[in-house]
């Protein structure tokens, strides 16, 4: 059985529902995916009820933390998480306000440095729920200030440049313990881009329970090497595209990282 466990709906920055992305998945081969929005849960039950009307899908409940550490971004991917917990919806809550506040704050940044932005423009990409930082690069597009998603990053969006904004995060400690806490498995996301490695180590010692050996961004290099660290220290192996819906280079990824479930006795039997 064949999932992809890294996954982004349009419920956080991807660009598809989690109908289009479940038929797009159905299309591609694969028995199932972990539907893993960042800071939010919103996507998984209507995941959850359209993955019923094929017979051999499933839908894993998943979410993606932001966090950050020595100024580091760090992704802590929680999965079959019970997402109608009433402390994970009160922090995805406040996690979304902030993402608000700061995109409105973001947009002020960039009107300071020229550039000629509403809210409203961004919102048209984002919606009203929830704002990240690829949805004020989908409308710094439209306006014609830049050609693609990297290149507002590095222009603007990046943490460090000019129109960065820091919003609410919650600790690596705290998203780890709050994933177990409602009886989820908590794996590092794309350990392979982290700049500071020694983050996997502080992740192990908090006790999380694997790592994303297999990722889009990773190279051969990386996952080698990381599959050689989780089987040192015990971690679960796991893997997944990280579908957003964008083309890159050309390819939608859907379908091309992904694992066999019945390699993870900690996922297989869950499922
Ligand atoms: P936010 O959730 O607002 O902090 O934005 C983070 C998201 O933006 C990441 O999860 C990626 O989807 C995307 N992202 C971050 N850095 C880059 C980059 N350099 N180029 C393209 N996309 C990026
Ligand atoms: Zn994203
Ligand atoms: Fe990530
Ligand atoms: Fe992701």
């Amino acid at each position: 059985m064949i999932f992809d466990l890294h996954v982004h709906t349009n419920n956080s920055d991807g660009l598809f529902s989690p109908e289009k992305v479940i038929d797009l998945a159905v299309k591609q081969g694969l028995n199932g995916i972990a539907i893993t929005d960042h800071d939010t849960i919103t996507g998984i039950e209507a995941a959850i009820d359209y993955s019923n009307n094929y017979d051999n899908f499933r839908i894993i409940s998943g979410i993606e933390f932001g966090c950050v550490f020595n100024n580091e971004e760090v992704h802590i991917l929680g999965y079959f998480i019970d997402y109608k917990a009433p402390n994970l919806i009160k922090i995805t809550n406040e996690l979304r306000q902030s993402r608000l506040t700061r995109g409105i704050e973001m947009v002020g940044k960039l009107n300071q440095l020229g550039l000629d932005l509403s809210i409203e423009e961004v919102k048209k990409f984002s919606g009203e729920k929830y704002i990240g930082r690829p949805h004020i690069a989908r409308a710094l597009i439209k306006k014609g200030y830049i050609a693609d998603i990297p290149e507002a990053f590095s222009k603007y969006l990046d943490r460090g440049k000019p129109a960065y904004v820091e919003r609410y995060k919650i600790t690596i400690g705290e998203t780890i313990s709050l994933i177990k806490a409602i009886g989820g498995i908590a794996i590092l996301a794309h350990p392979g881009i982290l700049k500071d490695k020694s983050i996997i180590d502080y992740c192990i010692s908090l006790g999380i329970d694997g790592l994303e050996c297999i990722h889009s961004k990773h190279t051969n290099d990386d996952t080698n090497s990381l599959i050689s660290k989780a089987k040192s220290n015990n971690l679960i192996v796991t893997g997944g595209s990280d579908f957003h819906g964008d083309l890159i280079d050309k390819d939608l990824l859907l379908g091309k990282y992904f694992v066999d479930i019945d390699t993870i006795p900690e996922f297989k039997e869950r499922i």
